[in-house]
């Protein structure tokens, strides 16, 4: 390693992966996915976080299930995917930079030995590999297509775990929204026809500034239309489920699609 770059190259070492995953980049859907808990990498020299392979498998180290649904989805749509591949509990992608779940030191009961006692370099360099390049390249992305006039609606694509804390959870997926009153109550309606759903109305979670980053830095901030998806992670264990809950989400959001365009929410 070169020890006059200690910055965010730090870092990495040769071998790992870029942190920004990217697919169908010329897509030509008004749906931008974003992907933050997509992969499960961890950075060679931050070794296991100090964590067996059994925690580092489970949904505090990512969201299973979901890339290969945004995998599909992006497909499906034709729409252009941004992921991250590095896990959060690296760095969490979906937690303003400094905030206690930023890095978190614990998640759910599990203590993250290898979040303990930070230096300030060492949260930087976090940041600086991996949760800024991710965050530039949503807004570059979200730049061109806006100086190019083309229609962008943000949909953050996430999936919960069916237990949290000893407390089952009923829903099979949920809508996550704050300041955007166009699309959510749209696809409310549209999920809540699918008769053998059970949806979440901003639940398991909410969006809100303190507890999310994407949503309000490159959506609400900047007038797009946006919303959080979050699928239970049971129903997308396998590459059939995840399979199924891509078909079914394209069918939803082409219909999304056709009703924005009809009352004038987006270019006809
Ligand atoms: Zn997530």
């Amino acid at each position: 390693m070169d020890l006059e770059n200690v910055g965010a190259t730090s870092l990495f070492l040769e071998g790992d992966a870029p942190p920004v995953l990217e697919d169908n980049t010329t897509g030509r859907s008004p749906f931008l996915l974003t992907c933050d808990h997509y992969g499960r990498a961890i950075p060679r020299l931050l070794g296991d976080l100090g964590l067996p392979a059994s925690e580092l498998t489970r949904h505090i180290a990512w969201d299973p299930g979901i890339a290969g649904v945004a995998d599909a989805l992006s497909k499906h749509l034709d729409a252009h995917l941004i992921a991250q591949r590095y896990s959060r509990l690296v760095i969490d992608c979906n937690r303003p930079p400094g905030a206690p779940s930023s890095i978190p030191r614990i998640s759910e009961a599990t203590v993250i030995p290898g979040n303990e006692g930070l230096a300030r370099d060492a949260t930087e360099a976090r940041r600086e590999a991996i949760f800024d390049p991710y965050h530039r390249r949503i807004a570059e992305v979200i730049d061109r297509r806006l100086h190019a006039g083309t229609a962008t609606v943000l949909v953050s694509l996430h999936s919960f775990t069916p237990v949290y804390a000893g407390i089952a959870r009923p829903w099979h997926i949920g809508t996550l929204y704050h300041r955007d009153t166009r699309l959510p109550p749209l696809l409310l309606k549209l999920l809540r026809a699918e008769a053998d759903l059970v949806v979440g109305d901003n639940e398991p979670y909410a969006v809100s500034d303190e507890t999310d980053y994407t949503i309000p830095v490159h959506a609400e901030a900047r007038g797009l239309m946006n919303t959080g998806i979050e699928i239970r992670q049971d129903l997308i264990a396998d590459p059939a489920g995840q399979r199924q809950w891509a078909d079914r989400l394209a069918r939803v959001f082409g219909e999304a699609e056709t009703t924005l365009r009809a009352q004038r929410l987006l270019p006809g």
